[in-house]
């Protein structure tokens, strides 16, 4: 059994069309699963007794199993999710004045091991599918209905790295984007990335218009090496030239993301190297407050120094945002899906 969030519209209309039925049939099961977000098959009731009983035997409508849902005062939910095969996850709905933002989880953990992250602990057990990914937004999309709100805005900055499972987050985001489906711009969409080169490219010549972030956290080799191995495989200057191949044939810009750490990427002379490094770039840089991982004795930046960071990108025309926290007193989720999702403004 197959989730049928697994099929993009593309691939719907194939299944149809190979399994016998009309190719039309599978623009209204679309409709029936992303437009009405019915639970199962047997609401589908334009569709035909036995399309309608071929698809029970082969596919399922994902549901996700709610294990906890924890609300904040600020209204940022923290769900939890549990897996068909028992693992959870996390999905993060945090309410701006542009719209319900929804922040998804890629995989389940995650093998990056980027040193202050908290998902680093978790080692990576296996990819989410596109359909679980999907299921997320889905499930948060019914939840919103009863109050006639939606999801406007996806950031896949939840746990894992959305570009070690790339072919299943560009379906996600094909489903969720598609206009007879959940219709969120692609502008509206954002994937975050600590930094996987090949992937940067191959994402540039997809030539889509969801956002690209990068987690960048560190001003030169020595220090970023430090504390994301990735940096080790794919140094600033490889990370820095593909982006350049992105920005070039896609005129977007980007969004750095730089968590302040206390002593270790917060001083002045990081504010003048991170310059140096995004001169010339089409960029901002969204600063974003330290989540303390207790295992991993990282610090936050005090406000004096990152205002003095802020002030030094800004009068040296590097655009940048100092972000403020949000969720706080839920802790909300894996520590790394605080603050930082509010859109650059
Ligand atoms: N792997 C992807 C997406 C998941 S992490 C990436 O690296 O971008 C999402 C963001 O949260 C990244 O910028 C990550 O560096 C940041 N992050 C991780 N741990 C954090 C913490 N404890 N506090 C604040 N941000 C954190």
């Amino acid at each position: 059994m197959q989730s049928i969030y697994d099929f993009t519209y593309e691939k719907l209309q194939e299944m149809f069309i190979n399994n016998g039925m009309k190719k039309y049939r599978s623009e209204q099961c679309f409709n029936w699963i992303y437009r009405k977000m019915v639970d199962s098959f047997e609401q589908m009731s334009d569709l035909g007794k036995e399309n309608i009983e071929f698809l029970k035997n082969n596919f399922y409508i994902d549901t996700l199993t709610l294990v906890s849902k924890q609300v904040a005062k600020d209204k940022t939910t923290k769900y939890l999710f549990k897996l068909k095969d028992g693992y959870t996850i996390e999905t993060v709905l945090m309410h701006f004045s542009f719209g319900k933002s929804v922040c998804v989880t890629s995989q389940v953990g995650c093998n990056m091991g980027c040193k202050f992250c908290a998902s680093g602990l978790l080692k990576k057990q296996r990819n989410l599918t596109s359909g679980e990914i999907v299921a997320q937004i889905a499930y948060v999309n019914k939840e919103l209905q009863k109050e006639n709100e939606r999801v406007r805005n996806i950031v896949v900055m939840g746990i894992g790295e959305p570009f070690d499972n790339y072919e299943n987050v560009m379906d996600f985001c094909k489903t969720v984007n598609h206009d007879k489906g959940f219709a969120i711009g692609a502008r509206h969409i954002t994937i975050s990335t600590c930094g996987v080169v090949p992937k940067i490219y191959q994402f540039a010549d997809e030539k889509v218009q969801y956002n690209l972030a990068i987690s960048l956290h560190a001003p030169t080799d020595k220090q970023r090496s430090e504390i994301m191995p990735i940096n080790k495989s794919y140094s600033l200057e490889k990370l820095m030239n593909a982006l350049k191949y992105y920005s070039d044939k896609n005129n977007r810009r980007l969004t750095f993301e730089y968590i302040l750490l206390k002593g270790v990427n917060d001083t002045y002379e990081d504010a003048i190297n991170l310059s140096k490094l995004l001169k010339g770039t089409n960029s901002y840089v969204n600063l974003i407050p330290y989540n303390e991982v207790d295992e991993h004795g990282f610090k936050t930046s005090d406000d004096k120094s990152s205002l003095k960071f802020y002030d030094y990108l800004m009068k040296n025309n590097v655009k940048a945002t100092l972000r403020t926290k949000h969720g706080d007193d839920i802790d909300a989720a894996c520590g790394q899906l605080r603050a930082k999702h509010e859109r650059a403004q």
